[in-house]
């Protein structure tokens, strides 16, 4: 563990320019620097480092941070690694913390499954590469199947030796403990002191964490024989949990982050064959139906996922579902089907990237486009399965966060199936409303009804947030509450508050002072009965300060913070403008929280204090600071269009 002086010793070092020119070329461009950005590929630069603020910043792509952050994301490494490469630059002694007795032996265990992970990735390597038996069988299969010498070396292919104990044999005599050999599942060990090696006689795919260590190992036999499985994997072990890893990322991607772009294939060979005809940004699931984390993988990297499959059906339908979790990720997924008898292995062996490149512009899919495909040929003459089919395909939609894309789906699928776009808005909204309630009682439960506590605190501002913002929320709901507003690029005429209403709650925010709040909570019940004498219910409200707060706000000289009164027009109530300023509005309130939330997430990382789940802790704060900061930028490039910050 890096004591926290130490980090702060590395933060104070690490200028930003100073740390960034190693890897860009910077040119003056005022106070700052300009260069072309490194995360994605442009010709005209849109990457500025501010040495005042200690930050770089894309304002094509986004990417923002610190120092630490830069080298974290170029790297691809750890917050704990881009610390030692950093302290390494500036000469700054790195003396690890004590752990507690615990967690050594803990990290010990790890530390020891690593270790024979890796001798064992060698000894294949060596039983490939330099014995008879490796060179006649094995490595003359992978050339059999058309993999070049330098990708043989860089996926650390290898073979484990036909005898029975090969590798079993070699480990004990070399030190290692046998329960560091069965733990990883290398080895199988019976009674009466039998053991024998898991893949002997198979060529060997080991499988690389995001960093580049090996943790498991795929085995493939060579025999035709229909009673031996063709593939054999590691089990899960301490360090080896298949549903968070995806087989080849660790060369794919710097390739990933460069084209913006993911491919997912099914298997070993279908990456290695990929990889070897030029598209190296491909991973695979390997044999399991896509997980959640390995969709978290693949988002740190992109938002673009695009999944190749060979052509029969019942492969895709297996991994529907693991589709649907990575749409709730925001991700863009697209499918390529392969031609007729073709996987991925076969087709790239064939081709040259170009080739492959332009089989894929010209195949690639929307993935909702294509579940509608894939069905409704099946649903066409039959109304139950076409009914079934339009539940599944909404279902689908409505896990999409944006609004926005859900209306394109919307639109594109009610052309698709021939239904209306009313009918299937109707069907969203009902999902969408639904577990908008679950989340309600999940959250309010039995007290939902209840008065809330008396706001008698006082409310604390940190000064990033600020409550006026609150205010104006409150103002436009009791003001013009009632007034019917089209989103622009949604197609959706809705009133100011089901607007408001539906993002607060959609987003799961809530208002930080509470007497707003409780306003907040009051009108939102009392809006779906009453909307048209919502001013009178609390001009007219028994908690007085509601009733103060009403008057001043329904009054005749709102108190309404700058930005809002800068946008004038306010208290005629102009629809037009409302179209415009009620999702500014609540953007600018989204952006607030956001960063007041990536503050309070920074402070936690600067307290955290050492204990066993400290990486943990460290790795989990450090992912939800990611997505914050990036929320910011999206929320702050969104609203510096129209100048309203
Ligand atoms: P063949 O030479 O007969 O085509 P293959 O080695 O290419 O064999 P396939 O049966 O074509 O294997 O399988 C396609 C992909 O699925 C391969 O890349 C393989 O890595 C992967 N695969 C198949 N079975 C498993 C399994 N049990 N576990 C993990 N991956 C598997
Ligand atoms: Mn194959």
């Amino acid at each position: 563990m890096i004591p926290k002086e130490t980090v702060d010793k590395i933060f104070d070092a690490a200028d930003i320019y100073d740390v960034v020119k190693d890897y860009v070329n910077l040119k003056r461009a005022g106070v700052n620097y300009k260069g072309n950005c490194p995360f994605h590929d442009e010709k005209t630069p849109s990457f500025v480092v501010s040495p005042a603020k200690g930050i770089y910043k894309c304002f094509g792509c986004g990417a923002a941070g610190n120092s630490v952050k830069f080298v974290m994301e170029h790297e691809k490494v750890s917050f704990p690694e881009a610390l030692k490469i950093l302290a390494k630059k500036y000469h700054i002694e790195i003396v690890e913390e004590e752990l507690t007795e615990e967690r050594i032996q803990e990290k010990q265990t790890i530390d020891s499954l690593f270790i024979v992970t890796e001798f064992a990735k060698n000894f294949f390597k060596k039983t490939l590469h330099e014995t008879d038996e490796g060179k006649n069988i094995a490595l003359s299969y992978f050339k059999e199947r058309g993999f070049r010498d330098d990708i043989i070396k860089k996926f650390e292919l290898g073979w484990s030796p036909q005898k029975r104990d090969a590798l079993t044999g070699n480990a004990l005599k070399a030190g290692y403990k046998l329960q560091f050999l069965t733990e990883t599942g290398l080895t199988i060990a019976k009674e009466n002191d039998y053991q024998f090696d898991r893949f002997a006689e198979r060529v060997i795919f080991p499988i690389h964490t995001l960093s580049g260590k090996v943790i498991a190992f795929g085995g493939r036999t060579l025999k035709a024989d229909k009673k031996t499985a063709k593939y054999l994997n590691s089990p899960e072990s301490e360090i080896y949990h298949k549903s968070n890893i995806l087989y080849g990322i660790y060369f794919a991607k710097n390739a990933i982050v460069k084209h913006d772009k993911c491919f997912m294939v099914e298997g070993y060979t279908d990456v290695i064959s990929m990889y070897q005809s030029g598209i190296e940004n491909v991973v695979a699931s390997s044999g399991t139906s896509l997980t959640v984390e390995q969709i978290k993988l693949v988002r740190r990297f992109t938002k673009n996922l695009s999944i190749i499959y060979d052509g029969d059906a019942a492969g895709i339908k297996a991994s529907l579902r693991g589709i649907d979790l990575a749409l709730a990720e925001e991700m863009n997924v697209r499918i390529i089907a392969l031609p007729e008898g073709e996987d991925p292995d076969s087709f790239a062996k064939k081709r040259s990237s170009e080739e492959i490149e332009k089989y894929i512009s010209e195949n690639e899919e929307d993935f909702i486009r294509f579940k509608v495909d894939l069905f409704a040929q099946e649903a066409k003459n039959d109304p139950i399965k076409r009914a079934q089919l339009i539940k599944d395909i909404v279902k689908s939609i409505s896990v999409i966060p944006d609004r926005i894309i859900r209306g394109e789906y919307i639109r594109s699928t009610s052309k698709q199936l021939n239904v209306s776009e009313e009918a299937l808005y109707w069907e969203v909204t009902k999902i969408l409303r639904k577990n908008f309630e679950d989340r309600r009682n999940k959250h309010f439960g039995e007290t939902y009804k209840q008065k809330p506590v008396k706001p008698e605190l006082p409310v604390k501002t940190d000064g990033i947030y600020s409550e006026t913002i609150e205010k104006d929320i409150l103002h436009f709901l009791l003001k013009f509450g009632n007034e019917i507003i089209e989103i622009e690029d949604a197609d959706e005429k809705i009133s100011v508050a089901e607007f408001i209403i539906s993002e607060i709650k959609n987003d799961d925010l809530e208002f930080h002072n509470l007497i707003y709040k409780e306003i907040f909570q009051d009108y939102e019940s009392y809006f779906s009965d009453n909307a048209e004498s919502v001013q009178d219910y609390f001009l007219k409200h028994e908690n007085e300060k509601i009733s103060k707060i009403a008057a001043e706000i329904l009054g005749p000289i709102p108190e309404l913070s700058k930005i809002w009164q800068i946008h004038g027009a306010l208290n005629n109530g102009d629809e037009k403008h409302l179209d415009e300023l009620i999702p500014k509005l609540i953007d600018t309130f989204k952006l607030k929280i956001v960063q007041q939330k990536a503050e309070k997430l920074k402070k936690q990382l600067a307290q955290l204090q050492r204990s066993d789940t400290y990486d943990e802790q460290l790795n989990r704060l450090l992912e939800e600071l990611k997505v914050f900061d990036s929320l910011k930028v999206q929320l702050t490039e969104l609203l510096e269009k129209t100048a309203l910050l």
